[in-house]
């Protein structure tokens, strides 16, 4: 999967369109993601020792194929592309500005 944990990446389709954010979570057998305050849904918990209970608010997975990477060098959503580094390393990288997108 392209899409890994921690990029930054903008919403292209459904209520959350144009929003920005982390993806916290990626679940590849479903194909998808979840991003951070990206189809936020409210869920009744009930009481118990970790927590009061009541209404909280929570990330829905949504599909991968509706979002793409953010640059944060175009300030705009990117297509990416992988380029191999001197130490054979693959690296993914923005397509139209050479950015690397795999921060260590
Ligand atoms: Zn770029």
């Amino acid at each position: 999967m392209r899409i890994k944990k921690d990029d930054l990446v903008i919403v292209l389709s459904g209520k959350d369109k144009g929003k920005k954010g982390k993806v916290l979570r990626v679940i590849p057998d479903e194909d998808k993601i979840v991003v951070q305050n990206v189809s936020m849904v409210k869920r009744h918990t009930r009481q118990s020792k970790k927590s009061k209970g009541g209404i909280v608010s929570q990330e829905n997975p949504i599909f991968a194929g509706k979002v793409m990477i953010y640059c944060p060098n175009c300030k705009e959503p990117v297509r990416i592309k992988a380029k191999i580094l001197s130490n054979k390393e693959k690296s993914r990288v923005c397509a139209r500005c050479g950015e690397e997108l795999d921060k260590k």
